[in-house]
C-alpha cells in the first residue's frame, strides 16, 4: 500500500465514493480530497485532473 494522505477522520475510505463534493473545472464528482504541502487540504479532481483548494 502507498502511504496515504487521505485522512480517514472524517472521510469515507474510497476516494471516489466522495458526493458531496463536485469538480470545478468538468462538473465531475469524482474528487479525492488530499493534504497540500502547507498542511491544507486540497481536492482533485480524478475524471480530468484538475486540482484546487
Ligand atoms: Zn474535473
Amino acid at each position: 500500500m502507498s502511504a496515504s494522505s487521505i485522512d480517514g477522520d472524517a472521510l469515507p475510505d474510497a476516494a471516489d465514493g466522495l458526493s458531496c463534493l463536485s469538480c470545478p473545472s468538468c462538473g465531475s464528482s469524482h474528487v479525492a480530497q488530499v493534504l497540500g504541502d502547507n498542511g491544507g487540504v486540497s481536492y482533485v479532481c480524478t475524471a480530468c485532473g484538475h486540482s484546487w483548494s
